[in-house]
């Protein structure tokens, strides 16, 4: 006997609306990403064009709320942005997640009125781009064993320390910055604060030299004696940890996303040469070898594009969705790594040279296990959700 139908708790099938920004922005990156991306990546150059194009179009602003200028678009609109940009250039890709999710988003959750007011319009523009400054030498996977420093003086807060690995970090116009304001409360004295790189006691540090997404350029942020106005603390004094938690969960959508774009990117790559690369007298495509690694690639894409679905849809309903947001981004990453491999494998010699487009793709896909949570961190958050 039939019960009554339940109707499935996750979202299959983009809308008409998510449809439509999907195609708009395929179009987008076919027409001004791609061409330039290769180039971008050789030349370690950021996408600071590209970045403003994106911006007249509201993809810098995508899921700032309309009232501050923003698309005001959903989670899983924003998904489907930072895969078909990363689709074509994962550097430019990382950079449109890392200021949508990691600096817009936390101001719109737990910004002040004033706050809202004075740096969502700048950021949905384009006019600044901005950065999430949380690791620091010592303090990566452990975020709250950071060391910056922050103490209220009479109303600035004097910011002292230094931060890695941050994306954007040259280019940026307003960061996110973590930093102890009480050091005895352990990760409860952690607060957040907007920080602008015009502030006095800013500095830029070392620019990274990487292994991939080299458009999207990674150095050091020194604070010497930084001076913040009182105002620009991000929520409450200890509110930090938290607010970084938070931030990440819906970062990691969009790394999940970045990832998802590489592995399509690495199966369109990989169809496109198997139909053409002939050996003994017929296509590689015609080889159950080349046949079967195809049909791993896009199933295990298939899957970790709806792992980001359901996440971006647990996330837009308000419900808590770390544990998918860690699934996602754990399997999309793999599943990344897993496509660039075979992708490279598929063009044989070739792949392995830069004249083809997966070589880039093999280098970029690697960072999607690593950054905003290793693989590791997000095995220990999901099991955390499930043992506890
Ligand atoms: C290109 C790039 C861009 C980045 N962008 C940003 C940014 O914009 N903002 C920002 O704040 N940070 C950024 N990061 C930093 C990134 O988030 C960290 O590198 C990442 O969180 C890992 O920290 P770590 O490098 O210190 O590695 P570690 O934490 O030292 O980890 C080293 C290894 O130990 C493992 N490990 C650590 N702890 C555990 C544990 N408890 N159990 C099991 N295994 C463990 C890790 O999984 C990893 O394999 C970026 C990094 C890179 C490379």
């Amino acid at each position: 006997m039939f019960v009554n139908f339940i109707p499935v708790r996750m979202q299959l099938e983009l809308n008409e609306q998510q449809k439509m920004i999907r195609n708009m922005v395929k179009e987008f990156a076919e027409k001004e990403v791609a061409p330039i991306a290769a180039e971008l990546d050789k030349k370690g150059e950021y996408p600071t064009k590209t970045l403003e194009k994106m911006a007249k179009l509201g993809l810098l602003g995508i899921i700032i709320p309309q009232e501050y200028g923003g698309a005001g678009l959903d989670t899983i609109s924003y998904a489907t942005v930072v895969e078909e940009i990363s689709r074509k250039c994962a550097s430019t890709g990382v950079i449109t997640s890392v200021h949508n999710s990691l600096a817009a988003w936390p101001i719109i959750k737990y910004g002040t009125d004033p706050q809202k007011k004075k740096y969502l319009p700048i950021l949905a523009r384009g006019e600044k781009i901005g950065a999430f400054a949380g690791t620091e030498a010592n303090a990566g996977s452990d975020l709250g064993a950071m060391q910056t420093t922050a103490h209220l003086k009479g109303n600035k807060y004097i910011i002292n320390g230094s931060k890695t690995f941050i994306t954007s970090g040259p280019k940026a116009g307003i960061i996110i910055v973590f930093a102890v304001t009480d050091k005895a409360a352990g990760p409860k004295g952690l607060s957040a604060f907007i920080v602008e790189s015009s502030m006095k006691g800013y500095k830029v540090g070392s620019i990274f030299e990487k292994l991939g997404i080299n458009a999207s350029l990674t150095s050091e942020l020194i604070f010497e004696d930084m001076e913040v106005p009182k105002e620009n603390l991000l929520g409450a004094e200890g509110d930090g940890f938290k607010i970084a938690l938070a931030t990440l969960d819906g970062g990691r959508i969009g790394i999940a996303s970045q990832a998802v774009g590489i592995a399509q990117a690495a199966l369109d790559e990989s169809i496109n040469y198997a139909k053409q690369r002939q050996q003994f007298g017929k296509p590689i495509a015609s080889f159950q070898a080349i046949q079967w690694m195809i049909a791993d690639m896009a199933t295990r894409i298939e899957a970790a594009r709806y792992l980001v679905y359901n996440a971006a849809y647990k996330k837009d309903k308000g419900e808590r969705f770390s544990k998918e947001a860690a699934m996602a981004k754990l399997f999309a990453s793999e599943t990344a790594m897993d496509a660039v491999i075979k992708a490279v494998q598929i063009h044989g010699g070739y792949g392995y040279t830069k004249e083809y487009t997966v070589e880039r793709l093999f280098r970029d896909a690697k960072i999607t296990e690593i950054y905003e949570g290793t693989s590791e961190v997000q095995r220990m958050v999901i099991s955390g959700s499930l043992l506890k």
